[in-house]
């Protein structure tokens, strides 16, 4: 396929925020690709070259990038660089200088396979020379693209795509595209992607063999699985009741998650929440786990946190971050912040893939499987019958230094359902006694100028929860409380990467920050209360028509969620939740509140 048709979907796409003319476009794009294009093209247009979870970048700085074009188009890097400033956008300035230089992309056209492998070569080239390797790969791409070729070419290295085509949205297209757009086969398609986190393979073999040959993406050691996410309550009486009377509690320990895989051979990758490989960061387990679980292949998960070498009691979260993306120091930090995993749950075995299994016996599995020792050990865990035993579990689980409980259901559906949150696994925290029930993390969209002691920096952050029914972040707080000098030294840094001039796409909030971001930094977020407001548009109308949610007297806790990307932010629904939560606790007090209903057992349909 010519990479100049590509691009004819990309302007189309650019041009509207509406997700069903997106699933159009791209349904269309899809079944108009060559077979052996099609992952390629899938990879591109979310802005990356691999799966997410391999983590191959391209490593191009605006410098190099103004340098690239400046070579490509017989500039000089100053002229570049002086109207990059101006446009705010390399790929239009690209875009500017080719047109003025006459290219057509006509005399020796770009093929995507032939892009996509170039564009490759630029993420893998590393090293000394590097740079300039990496530059002469994007003269001659860009020396052979007309003007609109060239500005995506620009804007693919430069990370600043910015399609607004969310996962999502991927996938409402995959099903228009070879699942006649059911419901079943959207269904079907999460799921395997669910299983894969691949959208290439999950398009390769929708193209092969449709919907039914979905069946057969199985879970692969080395190939992460989206996390099973839980639901919350509002008390041990509420879990109970979810759970047809009988729970397995656990410790909920306050530390990272990690999903272990480990291949026949004993060697062991280790993958984040947001399926990022973290691997390098843990010497310790990657040495550990091996002896703790035998000979693979094997896909476990577990809690990292920090334990005291002298005591052995679990230490606060803070200590553990440190360890989160660090590359240096690795053997001073394993002495200084020793690490347990806590195991508790398993995918995969010697003896196959376990995810279908109801919870009881993926345990009796995981306790089979692992030798526990120091390092690797097992979640402690209790099975229930009633709130007193409950509570009197909570009690000992913060006693011993963890946030709460994880209640997991012990009914014959309680398979591991990649990727999806409810209540079959439910969490209660012990915040949930004080102030609003949970803490929120927020995507930053936009930030305001501060004053006074806060002049020239920023003084507040705009944040917003993700809808992933509209595939749009909506505002519901302005929060300036709880950062420290350092944090509010290191905002500008942080954000820097995400700045835009305007109002992205996607966006929806009453407020004007001063500078607009495109979500990608997550961070979390205490308050009050839940309020329903005119401006912020989070969940709007999930309560009342023109009302969203906004959090009152928000404050930082100083948590940062490198763990999460933008769409694993707290989701509308959730802050609904939490809303009816909080309006359950106050209706304790007096009348009932609206929105008040009994818990359904999860057994039911909620
Ligand atoms: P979520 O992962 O639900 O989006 P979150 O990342 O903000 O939310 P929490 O609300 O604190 O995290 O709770 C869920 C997390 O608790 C899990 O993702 C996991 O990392 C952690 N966890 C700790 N102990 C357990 C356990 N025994 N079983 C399952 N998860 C546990």
């Amino acid at each position: 396929m010519r990479y100049a048709e590509l691009v004819r979907a990309y302007e189309r796409l650019e041009a509207t925020t509406k997700r069903l003319e997106m699933r159009a476009i791209l349904s269309e794009l899809f079944l108009s690709v060559p077979h052996s294009e099609l992952a390629s093209v899938v990879y591109l247009s979310q802005g990356q070259l691999r799966p997410e979870y391999e983590g191959v970048e391209l490593g191009v700085a605006t410098s190099l990038g103004t340098r690239a074009v400046a070579e490509a188009t017989g500039a000089e890097v100053a002229a570049v660089a002086e109207r990059l400033k101006a446009v705010g956008d390399l790929g239009d300035v690209a875009a500017e200088r080719l047109a003025e230089r006459g290219n057509t992309g006509e005399d020796h056209p770009l093929d995507v396979s032939e892009a996509y492998l170039r564009l490759l070569e630029v993420a893998r080239t590393s090293g000394e020379g590097s740079q300039d390797a990496k530059i002469g790969i994007l003269r001659d791409l860009l020396g052979r693209a007309s003007p609109v070729e060239g500005k995506y070419v620009v804007r693919f290295v430069m990370g600043t795509l910015r399609l607004g085509v969310r996962e999502a949205t991927m996938l409402d297209a995959f099903a228009a595209a070879w699942g006649g757009g059911t419901k079943e086969s959207r269904l079907a398609i999460e799921a395997a992607f669910n299983v894969s986190s691949d959208l290439g393979v999950v398009a390769t073999t929708l193209a092969d063999g449709g919907v039914a040959a979905l069946s057969g993406i199985a879970l692969t050691v080395g190939r992460p699985v989206r996390p099973m996410l839980a639901e919350r309550a509002k008390d041990l009486s509420e879990v109970l009741q979810r759970m047809d009377g009988t729970a397995a509690l656990e410790y909920k320990y306050d530390g990272l998650r990690v999903q272990a895989h480990l291949a026949p051979d004993g060697t062991v990758r280790l993958f984040s929440r947001r399926l990022e490989e973290i691997s390098a960061q843990f010497p310790e387990l990657l040495a550990d786990l091996p002896k703790a679980l035998g000979a693979g292949p094997a896909i476990v998960e577990g809690e990292c946190v920090s334990v005291d070498a002298d005591t052995d009691e679990i230490r606060p979260f803070q200590e553990i971050s440190r360890r989160r993306g660090r590359k240096y120091d690795l053997e001073r930090m394993q002495e200084e912040i020793r690490v347990a995993m806590f195991l508790f749950d398993v995918l995969l075995d010697k003896d196959g893939t376990t995810i279908e299994l109801p919870f009881p016996e993926r345990r009796r599995r995981l306790e089979a499987l692992v030798q526990g020792s120091p390092r690797i050990r097992l979640a402690t865990q209790r099975i229930v019958h009633d709130v007193e035993a409950a509570q009197a579990f909570f009690d000992e689980s913060i006693a011993d230094g963890c946030e709460g409980v994880m209640a997991k259901s012990l009914a014959p559906e309680s398979a591991y359902r990649a990727g999806a949150r409810g209540f079959w696994w439910i969490k209660y925290k012990r915040e949930y006694t004080q102030g609003l029930a949970d803490s929120i993390d927020g995507v930053v969209v936009g930030a305001f100028h501060g004053r006074g002691r806060r002049a020239g920096m920023y003084g507040a952050l705009l944040l917003a929860s993700y809808n992933p029914e509209k595939g749009v972040y909506e505002s519901f707080c302005k929060v300036g409380t709880g950062f420290d000098d350092a944090a509010l030294q290191a905002l500008p840094a942080k954000l820097a990467p995400f700045a835009v001039a305007e109002r992205p796409a996607g966006i929806d909030t009453g407020m004007e920050p001063d500078q607009w971001f495109t979500p990608g930094v997550v961070l979390e977020v205490r308050g009050a209360e839940l309020s329903l407001s005119p401006t912020h548009r989070a969940g709007v109308g999930l309560v009342r028509p023109g009302a969203g949610f906004a959090l009152r007297f928000p404050r930082f806790t100083g948590r940062w969620r490198e763990d999460k990307g933008p769409e694993d932010a707290t989701t509308a629904a959730e802050l609904l939740r939490l809303y009816r939560t909080q309006v359950r606790r106050e209706a304790t007090e007096g009348d009932d509140a609206p929105g008040d209903e009994p818990a359904v057992p999860i057994g039911r349909k909620d």
